[in-house]
């Protein structure tokens, strides 16, 4: 039996759209048809295939204001945010558009023959995909996967199915046969570990929780799948005291509070060299206090809500356990607010310290020197992003090799391009999506010897 999902707008509560739900059979049959698919799919020349994506890519880009208001009716992200996670669709799609007349094997010297290798497409692949990012996050996996001959069953998160749904219709209008690209609204222990069970899927994208990620990898060893794990984070801002402190501070607010700190990249450590703490809380103070946190359909709204009244709950505890510094402000009335808010940790064994609270909270905490920056920065069981400000280029070398993170910026924020690879150390991850190898990641690469015997 198929059920209904109310869909809720999290800047006024109101419900939005009613979305049905995916049972298991739908589920099955979507795999299915999927699985019917592949053989055409990967037969699609190269030079057509890629085709086909750019058409997918100029649908996109024309869709965006419609996307992007979407996101902000589903999501509550800014409309300035929203209309670029749409243009990252297109530019995804563009980006591994190029894959299909590339996606070469080598050839191996041998004896007696030649020794050519391929990458052959998986078949179906399914995709999990948080509440958080829901288009670009969709996008990081389907688009690769489709360049690479694969095609795709899409399991956006219960909260925000809108912007998936649309993107399936834009895939058939390009021209994507029926069962290349299958977007299924549905619950997470229903669809989700269905892509994980059933032995058609051939791999799965799992973006969420670390809870729910280590149950995705426990069921895709039962059939020894393949699979990718994007997981949470609680990434270290190392701000040092011969760093350009205005721009550091300055620029700390977005690094954890962009999407209302629902982004598992959120710099929510920040680790201030002692000697320069005072000047940089003021700093700090000043630029969380600008920051203009309003209705997320405003051009000029820097944050929006959070998610759910659940998610607000969730951060409140957390709030409720310490003392807040400062805090920006909020709107009153109805969504789910949480002002941002910055506070002083009073030790690496806090809650607010070392879990990831996923709202707009970040916690701070000084060091001495370098090594114990660096210690700290590693002293958590996430490895996914992080950031590091200081003026001295051999600092900036050996603190950015020695943090366990798979993507950390020097001087910036900036961690996520289509173009180069994402993933997370330790308990943040298990292997990469992005950039220019991500299609392998999509194939099984085979290896053939032709004898030259006749
Ligand atoms: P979640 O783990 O609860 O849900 C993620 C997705 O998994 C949803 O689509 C959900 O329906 C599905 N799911 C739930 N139970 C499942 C099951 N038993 N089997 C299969 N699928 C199941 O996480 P969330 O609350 O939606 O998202 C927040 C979390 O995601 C945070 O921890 C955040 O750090 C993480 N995240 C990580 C990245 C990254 O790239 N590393 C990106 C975004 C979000």
């Amino acid at each position: 039996m198929s059920s209904t999902y109310a869909v809720v707008n999290p800047a006024t509560e109101q419900v939005v759209a009613e979305v049905e739900m995916a049972d298991l059979a739908r589920t099955d049959a979507a795999v299915e048809a999927a699985a019917a698919a592949a053989p055409a799919w990967r037969a699609v020349p190269p030079g057509e295939r890629a085709r086909l994506l750019r058409r997918f890519a100029t649908l996109v880009e024309e869709a965006t204001d419609e996307l992007a208001e979407l996101e902000v009716r589903n999501s509550g992200h800014t409309v300035g945010n929203a209309r670029w996670e749409a243009g990252n669709v297109r530019d995804l799609l563009n980006y591994y558009s190029a894959t299909p007349e590339r996606l070469s094997g080598k050839q191996i010297p041998v004896a007696g023959g030649i020794d050519v290798t391929f990458h052959e497409p998986l078949g179906v692949v399914g995709i999990i995909v948080p509440w958080n990012f829901p288009m670009p996050i969709a996008a990081w996996g389907f688009a690769p996967a489709l360049a690479a001959g694969n095609t795709v069953v899409l399991k956006p998160a219960e909260l925000t199915p809108l912007t998936a749904i649309r993107l399936a219709e834009l895939g058939r209008e390009a021209g994507l046969a029926e069962g290349v690209f299958t977007v299924l609204p549905g619950e997470g222990p229903v669809v989700g570990d269905r892509f994980v069970t059933h032995p058609l899927v051939r791999k799965v994208c799992f973006t969420g929780s670390t809870a729910v990620g280590k149950r995705v990898l426990a069921g895709c060893a039962e059939q020894v799948k393949r699979c990718t794990l994007e997981l949470g984070g609680k990434s270290a801002n190392i701000v040092f005291a011969d760093a350009d402190l205005a721009r550091a501070a300055a620029s700390a607010p977005s690094a954890v509070f962009d999407n209302a700190g629902q982004d598992c990249c959120a710099r929510s450590r920040l680790l201030v060299q002692e000697s320069v703490l005072e000047e940089f809380l003021e700093r700090l103070q000043t630029a969380v206090e600008a920051m203009v946190v309003a209705d997320p359909a405003r051009e000029d709204a820097e944050m929006g809500p959070l998610i759910s009244a659940r998610q607000r709950s969730r951060v409140q505890g957390y709030l409720d356990e310490v003392d807040v510094a400062f805090a920006g402000s909020a709107p009153d009335g109805p969504g789910f607010w949480v002002p941002p808010s910055v506070v002083l940790a009073t030790g690496t064994d806090q809650r607010i310290w070392c879990e990831e609270v996923f709202g707009p909270v970040v916690a701070v905490l000084p060091f001495a020197d370098e090594a114990e920056a660096v210690a700290l920065a590693n002293d958590s069981d996430y490895g996914l992003s992080g950031s590091i400000f200081t003026n001295d280029l051999g600092r900036a070398l050996r603190v950015s090799r020695a943090v366990e993170a798979g993507n950390l910026s020097v001087n910036s924020h900036s961690s996520v391009r289509y173009w180069t690879p994402f993933g997370g150390y330790k308990q943040s991850g298990l292997g990469r999506e992005l950039g220019p190898d991500a299609p392998h990641a999509f194939t099984e690469e085979k290896n053939v010897f032709f004898s030259d015997a006749s």
